[in-house]
């Protein structure tokens, strides 16, 4: 049997190990999860090992960030699971802090950053960005690593979380991993477990419309009609659209008429009661 990997459950657990490693002069990476892993997740830990000599996982599913009709409680939770997959990943340490851990009696800090959390996700989902981007601060914080890694398939987090570290100079560098998907083209996602077999079978639908708008936008095509053209489509197959839209990769400003550079094109939608977000790069083809 391998041997058990190491877990802390309190910042000052972390902390003491992490020291550790420091006094030693190994870098450090943290990827933060909230648990119910699955490959996407480990691709992520394989990034970070590409970054860092030691690496730490964070589980903890985040109250703050599910509003009050969201999935809080019946998110999936496998512990034993999840640290037998990062001990396979070669992970070093688990941390798993408790709801008192992270949000102790009396807690009152909460980080927003209103310009870049408004629409997309931001809009049908109130205070989820200011719930990810107030624990993403505190385990950053915690942990202190020298590299922390995010997954492009949460693009919008990914971009809130760069731009709360350049304004906080939070010493740690944040590096963006490429989104994992079943050979089908559907992103990995923790929330795919709810899917029953019929709306599994039409979920990969998002990845195909979101390429096809960008293939679209990349031969001349402009914005607007293609994420009309994409929506239309998505409803034709039984999604229920949240938006489809087109956006600046570094900015996420709307980008009107055809594109002049790199773009991304972002979907969220829900199949029954579940909500999938995807998202692809696209950029004009050199004429
Ligand atoms: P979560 O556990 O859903 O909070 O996700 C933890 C991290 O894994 C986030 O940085 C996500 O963007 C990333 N992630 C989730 N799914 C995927 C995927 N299919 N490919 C790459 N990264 C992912």
């Amino acid at each position: 049997m391998a041997a058990s990997i190491a877990t802390v459950q309190t910042v000052k657990d972390l902390r003491t190990e992490v020291a550790k490693w420091r006094k030693a002069g190994e870098t450090i990476a943290l990827v933060p999860t909230m648990g119910a892993l699955h490959a996407g997740h480990l691709s992520l830990v394989a990034v970070a090992k590409s970054r860092a000599k030691r690496i730490v996982v964070s589980i903890f599913v985040n109250p703050t960030q599910f509003g009050p009709k969201e999935d809080f409680k019946r998110y999936p939770r496998d512990e034993a699971g999840d640290l037998a997959k990062l001990t396979q990943a070669g992970t070093h340490l688990v941390y798993i802090p408790d709801m008192e851990e992270m949000y102790p009696q009396g807690f009152a800090t909460k980080v927003s950053l209103p310009s870049l959390t408004e629409d997309l996700c931001g809009a049908a989902r109130p205070n989820h960005f200011e719930g990810v981007a107030t624990v993403v601060t505190k385990l950053l914080l915690q942990c202190a690593s020298d590299v922390a890694v995010f997954g492009e398939k949460d693009y919008q987090q990914l971009l809130v979380i760069k731009q709360l570290v350049r304004d906080l100079n939070i010493p740690v560098e944040i590096v963006a991993a490429p989104i994992v998907r079943e050979e089908d083209g559907l992103a990995l996602s923790s929330r795919n477990f709810y899917l029953s077999p019929s709306e599994r079978t039409t979920a990969p639908i998002l990845h195909q419309v979101l390429s096809e708008v960008a293939t679209a936008l990349a031969s001349g095509e402009g914005c607007d009609a293609t994420s009309s053209a994409g929506r239309f489509k998505l409803e034709g197959k039984g999604f229920r659209v949240d938006y489809v839209a087109v956006r600046d990769p570094e900015t996420l400003a709307p980008l009107f008429g055809p594109i002049r550079g790199p773009a991304r094109v972002m979907g969220a939608v829900y199949l029954g009661t579940t909500r999938l977000i995807d998202n692809v790069p696209t950029a004009p083809k050199s004429r």
